[in-house]
């Protein structure tokens, strides 16, 4: 499992902004937009959202093959680099399958009409793409289990990937969801920062999730620049730390 962007809609640095995080040299505090790609080896490559910075994290971390897509929703940060898929389709010559709820697809299908009208002339350069709308556990060879969650007033969803939950872009955990990640023994969840947010987990309220859910090992994303990397660390408890862009960990995914 590769962090691949850790940062908010805007990234860290912020465009413009003078702010300690944003001239911070530590290379903690560069955040992409959020992404995360998982990689079960001789099995699947799964990327969840196609983050604006897609191009830039699939060369960095030296990506070469993305079997299967979840969208956690439709947000820009979390889907503008969709057309550079087409860069996997020529180097796997097969569409890929992607997998998203019905309000993701909706945002998804207008913001990207030129894929999925099937309008454009051949050779043109569009990602060769299946669209799927999750209805339950999602059966890749390996389990994913979907993550029904709130953010804001919009339904999006969340991934366990056997004993790791990735809840990113939420300020609320429906009831229903509770025994979806219960047991996850790594977690990976929005602490967008300390001020609060109508559609992020603050810091606090994230802590309150880790508090009940008790993961071993939690990493907080989609960070803003109120966060700096090395201080915030340093006031979180034993067992939970921010995550950063590259950071990798190994999961336990289930057989489907
Ligand atoms: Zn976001
Ligand atoms: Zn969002």
């Amino acid at each position: 499992m590769t962090v691949l962007g850790s940062g908010t809609s805007h990234g860290v640095p912020m465009i413009g902004c003078r702010c300690a995080t944003c001239r911070s040299t530590d290379p903690h505090d560069k955040r992409l937009r959020p992404s995360i790609y998982v990689d079960v080896p001789g099995r699947i490559r799964i990327l969840v959202d196609t983050s604006i910075d897609l191009r830039q994290q699939a060369l960095t971390h030296g990506l070469e093959r993305v079997d299967a897509v979840l969208f956690t929703h439709a947000h820009a940060d979390h889907i503008l680099g969709l057309d550079d898929l087409r860069s996997f389709n020529e180097l796997q010559r097969t569409p890929i399958p992607c997998y998203g709820n019905a309000e993701a697809w909706r945002a998804i299908k207008r913001t990207f009409f030129y894929v999925f009208e099937g309008t454009l002339q051949k050779g043109g350069g569009v990602p060769q793409l299946v669209a799927h709308e999750v209805d339950g556990l999602i059966d890749l060879g390996v389990r994913i289990i979907p993550v029904p969650l709130w953010h804001g007033k919009l339904p999006i969803l969340g991934y366990r990937f056997g004993n790791f939950s990735y809840l990113t872009d939420c300020n609320a955990i429906p009831d229903a969801s509770w025994p979806l990640v219960a047991g996850s023994e790594i977690l990976v969840l929005d602490a967008l920062r300390d001020l609060p947010h109508e559609t992020h987990f603050t810091v606090e309220q994230a802590l309150a999730i880790v508090d009940r859910l008790k993961p071993r090992r939690a990493y907080f994303t989609h960070m803003t620049h109120d966060l700096p990397h090395a201080a915030t660390n340093a006031r979180l408890p034993a067992g939970v730390e921010l995550a950063y862009d590259g950071l990798v960990f190994d999961i336990e995914v289930d057989a489907a």
